[in-house]
C-alpha cells in the first residue's frame, strides 16, 4: 500500500515537473517545442564515442565526454532538476553510441546477460522521485531486449563523486556501499552483468559495485554509462 501510494505520488510529481520546463533548448536556450529539451544543433553537435574503453580491466561503454555541454546539461537537468523525461535523449545517444563502437561483439550468445543500473541511496530516490540510472536501463533494456534487474541496495548515503577531487576519498567515500538485493538471486552464474550508471568519473563507484557483485560468479561484467571523463 505505502509503495504504491509512493508510486502514484512519484509519477505525479514527475508531470508537474515536466509542465513546468519552459519550450528552450537547455543548453543554447534556443526555441524548441515543449516536448524537446534540446534543439537540434546542440543535438547534433554532441560527438558520440565510436569505441569503448577500459576501467582496469573492464570495458567501459560511455557514449560521450563529460565536456560536451550539451549532454552534460541533459544529465544535469535530469538528475538535479529532476527531468525524468531526459532519460530518452541521453538513452538514445547511449543506444548510438553501442551501435556504432560494436557493443553486440562482447555479449556472448550462449549467457544470459542483465543490465544492473547502479543504485541511489533510497532517501535519495525519494527526494528525486527516481534512480536516474534506473530510467536509463530500462530504456536501454527495453530497446535491446536484455532484463533489467535491481540487483544492488545502496546501504548508505555518499557526497557525489563529482564534487571529490582526490582519488583515495573517493575510493574510500564509496567503500562498501552496496549490498546484494534479494532480486540478485535471479542472475545465474556465469552470466553477464552490465553495469550501467549516469556518469562515470574515477570508475571508483563501478569498481565497488562490480566487486559487490562478484558473489553472483558472472563470467564478466561491462560497465555502461553516457559519459565519462
Ligand atoms: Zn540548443
Amino acid at each position: 500500500m505505502y509503495k504504491k501510494f509512493l508510486k502514484i505520488f512519484n509519477n505525479a510529481y514527475r508531470d508537474i515537473l515536466d509542465v513546468i520546463i519552459p519550450g528552450l533548448c537547455i543548453n543554447c536556450k534556443a526555441e524548441v517545442s515543449d516536448s524537446e529539451l534540446l534543439c537540434a544543433q546542440c543535438h547534433e553537435s554532441i560527438i558520440i564515442r565510436k569505441s569503448p574503453r577500459h576501467v582496469g580491466s573492464r570495458l567501459l561503454f560511455a557514449a560521450t565526454d563529460y565536456r560536451d555541454s550539451a549532454i552534460r546539461n541533459l544529465v544535469k537537468i535530469m538528475k538535479y532538476e529532476r527531468v525524468w523525461k531526459a532519460g530518452k535523449p541521453i538513452a538514445g545517444i547511449i543506444l548510438k553510441h553501442l551501435e556504432i563502437a560494436g557493443f553486440k561483439k562482447v555479449l556472448l550468445e550462449k549467457n544470459k546477460v542483465f543490465i544492473v543500473p547502479v543504485p541511489i541511496h533510497f532517501f535519495k530516490k525519494w527526494s528525486r522521485g527516481f534512480n536516474q540510472s534506473e530510467v536509463l536501463a530500462n530504456i536501454i533494456g527495453h530497446n535491446l531486449k536484455i532484463q533489467v534487474t535491481l540487483a544492488l541496495n545502496r546501504r548508505k548515503w555518499t557526497p557525489p563523486q563529482n564534487n571529490i577531487t582526490d582519488d583515495e576519498i573517493r575510493a574510500l567515500n564509496i567503500q562498501k556501499c552496496f549490498a546484494l538485493s534479494k532480486n540478485a538471486k535471479s542472475i545465474p552464474p556465469n552470466s553477464v552483468i552490465i553495469l550501467l550508471d549516469d556518469i562515470v568519473t574515477s570508475g571508483e563507484t563501478m569498481k565497488e559495485a562490480a566487486k559487490t557483485l562478484k558473489p553472483l560468479r558472472p563470467l564478466k561484467i561491462i560497465f555502461m554509462s553516457a559519459v565519462s571523463s
